[in-house]
């Protein structure tokens, strides 16, 4: 899986660029909206907009 381009803080739903990724899933990140510095509280984009998919609102989606 490539790297992306930015990561989602679950905390503020904020797209944060400060993170590393190990290949396949985040390992470290901080928002510098809200200070999460937690891995587990970040998500990729990918993953976010599987997460609203549901929703009417799409946020971010970058088509392909
Ligand atoms: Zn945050």
């Amino acid at each position: 899986m490539e790297t992306p381009d930015y990561i989602i803080c679950l905390e503020c739903e904020t797209p944060v660029y400060t993170f590393d990724w190990d290949g396949t899933r985040i390992t470290e990140g901080i928002c510098t909206s809200c200070g999460n510095e937690k891995a587990t509280l970040f998500t990729t984009e990918e993953a976010y907009g599987e997460m609203m998919a549901s929703d009417e609102h799409h946020y971010g989606s970058t088509g392909d």
